[in-house]
């Protein structure tokens, strides 16, 4: 049997030449060609003619081209959305980034003096400056930065690490604090309860073996009813008296009051938790600050110092891109634009701008064959920040005539610039606050292309033209 279908097996060379060009580097179609003839060859080969084996190859290349990391249309509403990438950078960042990317920089070199310089010296007075700290420094991110933190603290006699066990969390997939902890090599004293911990667990805990207190901001869920934990104040004052570090981990890092951007809770800046005697506190650059992935840590100069000293912190630094963007966005908030952060823009967009682009788009969109209409949205900030607010927000509702909405999502997803939605009530639903006005267009015309049809020559004057009807 085998026999007979390895006659009817085409040669490598054949596909290829059928396949033509394609959207994959040649040895990756080369690989792709080669396993799917192997498996014929071991499966039997003759069921399927020439044309169909080469069409089907072609789909699972042009499958395999859209698994690469590429740019997105987040119709999701979740602003900080981790598997979409976190924060976009504004203009500024991204013209950093790729100037450091394209060029030479001075990203460990001093000018002034022409030699060798302390590295990303202005990023860290300026972060330090921002979060109102003695001194900051940047590792790749949050975790990084705890892990860090936690080993250098526990690396001497004293290993034990006091934490509530309201605080024993998981933030997102693989990490979980108690895990962070024991890769650090620090032992977990665990205190209070799940729903309270008084001020007195914590002293009680305190003795020969303390290397630190952890406080684990509560970032991405929340606790409601019987609950209650010592102060901020109170617990720098405990660590004041006992003489031992105070470490706080944000998560999010808001720098600017979330609570007067939008109506939805303050999330602790690290300026605040300073001023109230955390010792250091570690947040992600890519979430509420809007910035490139990193961990910042700032706080006491004398730790941050040692810190730094850390053999171990040499396999945490960033590169210049990251060091470029970041510092872009420091600069930005120190100047108080924080206009140029484009997730602190997408919460503050009104409903009245959400609702105009909404009507311009679901006028542009009637020709096509489905009901759009217009609806209410809740965007969340996402990437486990304020779990419990939601934005009010506007969606674009499409419900299609000739293919289901699973269909629908599911074409938008393959587009040449796919657009990512959500199903709810029978409806594929673009929630516009988590778009930019400028991807209006390019959103447009996606939905058209995904209902085969061809799009309008005129789409700009179309978008314009429904805005004054
Ligand atoms: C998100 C988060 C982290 C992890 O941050 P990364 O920058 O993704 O490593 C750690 N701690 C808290 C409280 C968080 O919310």
């Amino acid at each position: 049997m085998k026999k007979k279908t390895a006659r009817s097996i085409p040669s490598v060379e054949r596909v290829l030449q059928a396949l033509g060009p394609t959207e994959l580097p040649r040895p990756s179609t080369l690989e792709l060609v080669r396993r799917r003839l192997q498996d014929l060859r071991e499966n039997g080969g003759d069921t399927e003619s020439f044309d169909d084996l080469v069409d089907s190859l072609r789909e699972e290349i042009n499958a395999s081209h859209r698994t690469r990391i590429q740019a997105v249309i987040n119709g999701t509403g979740v602003i900080v959305h981790t598997n979409l990438g976190r924060a976009p950078l504004g203009e500024e960042a991204v013209r950093a980034v790729s100037e450091a990317a394209a060029n030479y920089s001075t990203i460990e070199y001093d000018l002034a003096r022409g030699e060798r310089g302390s590295r990303a010296g202005y990023l860290e007075s300026h972060l330090a400056l921002l979060c109102q700290a003695e001194a900051a420094m940047v590792v790749n991110n949050c975790a990084a930065a705890l892990i860090l933190v936690l080993q250098h603290l526990t690396s001497g006699e004293r290993k034990e690490v006091v934490l509530s066990r309201g605080e024993l969390v998981q933030i997102g997939g693989g990490f979980r604090i108690p895990e962070i902890l024991e890769t650090s090599g620090a032992v977990l004293r665990e205190v209070g309860t799940t729903n309270r911990t008084d001020l007195k667990d914590y002293a009680r805990a305190i003795g020969k073996g303390t290397a630190m207190i952890l406080r684990v901001h509560r970032s991405n869920f929340f606790m409601e009813g019987f609950v209650s934990s010592p102060s901020t104040d109170e617990l720098a004052a405990l660590a004041r008296k006992k003489k031992i570090p105070l470490v706080e981990d944000l998560g999010s890092g808001a720098m600017a009051d979330t609570a007067r951007l939008a109506s939805v809770d303050h999330e602790p800046t690290p300026a605040e938790v300073l001023k109230r005697g955390v010792h250091l506190v570690c947040f992600s650059g890519d979430k509420l600050m809007g910035g490139p992935q990193a961990g910042i840590i700032a706080g006491k100069a004398r730790l941050v110092a040692a810190l730094k000293k850390e053999p171990f912190y040499r396999a945490l630094r960033c590169d210049k891109l990251v060091l470029a963007g970041l510092q872009a966005v420091v600069d930005s908030y120190l100047r108080g634009g924080d206009a140029a952060v484009p997730v602190l823009r997408l919460i503050r967009s009104s409903l009245k701008e959400l609702g105009d682009r909404a009507n311009r788009l679901a006028l542009a969109l009637e020709a096509l064959p489905m009901k759009t209409t217009i609806g209410d949205g809740q965007s969340q900030i996402g990437g486990g920040s304020l779990p419990r607010s939601v934005l009010p927000s506007i969606t674009l509702e499409m419900r299609p005539l000739s293919m289901s909405v699973q269909e629908l999502s599911s074409r938008l997803r393959r587009g040449a610039v796919p657009v990512i939605t959500y199903i709810a009530g029978g409806r594929l639903k673009v929630d516009l606050r988590t778009v930019f006005p400028h991807q209006d267009e390019t959103l447009f015309k996606e939905v058209y292309r995904a209902f085969g049809v061809l799009v309008p020559a005129d789409t700009e004057e179309r978008l314009r033209r429904s805005a004054n009807p």
